[in-house]
């Protein structure tokens, strides 16, 4: 079985995860690793974070003493998600910057509400037609040399973790309010094309059938499993 390490600390986007690639693989979190450095997303892309949170995670892995690396737990890939929502209104925005939108000038993360709430008062005057936008998703895949691990230095191995990414997108619309419970982050707000509900209402499995991830996710798999 495949184990992936998901360099990630969002308890929602693991379950999405693991429910889209299903039982053969095994997917291990940050839970499991809680010494791991957090690393900071000053990339200006998607795909520029996505690199970098599974790189740093992967060399930090690699430098683990033994003890830590014969447990069975060991992953084969890091895997980390980067992810957010383009709103054409908004010339792209909040894009990159979609988990802490509420306030910019904070490192930490907002408050689902308070960035939902934010987009609401920017598009508040943007009728329906206008307001198109998309769930985009970059999916790093750094695999973990078993064999090197016990050995190996961090530094030597630095640039032998080459990133295979995979991109997702989702197209649809902003609501003019929330509605329904379900999902996380803008999820209440995103009704994608071809539906008159939002994520949050349609639900964990339609949402995991058509999202930007279980896009990105289905090209994994299929790279995986090649
Ligand atoms: P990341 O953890 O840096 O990738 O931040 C992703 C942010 O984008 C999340 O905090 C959400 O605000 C938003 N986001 C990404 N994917 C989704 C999704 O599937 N539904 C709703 N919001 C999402």
């Amino acid at each position: 079985m495949t184990t992936l390490l998901i360099a990630t600390r969002n308890a929602h986007k693991v379950r999405e995860i693991q429910a889209i690639l299903g039982a053969e693989f095994r997917c291990l979190t940050l839970k499991e690793f809680p010494a791991a450095p957090p690393v900071v997303e000053d990339a200006e892309t998607f795909a520029g974070n996505a690199t970098k949170k599974a790189v740093e995670l992967a060399r930090w892995l690699m430098g683990q003493p033994s003890t830590l690396n014969l447990q069975s737990s060991m992953p084969n890939y890091v895997l980390a998600d980067d992810s957010g929502l383009e709103v054409d209104a908004l010339n792209g925005a909040p894009g990159v910057h979609s988990a802490r939108f509420a306030a910019l000038d904070k490192s930490e993360n907002s408050h689902d509400a308070d960035n939902n709430a934010k987009l609401l008062r920017l598009l508040k005057d943007v009728p329906l037609e206008k307001r198109t936008g998309r769930f985009r998703c970059v999916i790093a895949l750094v695999p973990v040399p078993a064999e090197k691990i016990e050995s190996a230095s961090p530094v030597c191995y630095a640039d032998e973790f080459e990133p295979q990414l995979f991109d997702g997108a989702c197209e649809g619309r902003i609501q003019f309010s929330a509605s329904g419970a379900g999902g996380f982050g803008y999820d209440p707000l995103f009704v994608p094309n071809g539906h008159t509900q939002s994520f949050a209402e349609l639900g964990e499995e339609v949402k995991n059938q058509l999202s930007h991830r279980a896009q990105a996710l289905a090209k994994l798999k299929k790279f995986l499993t090649r």
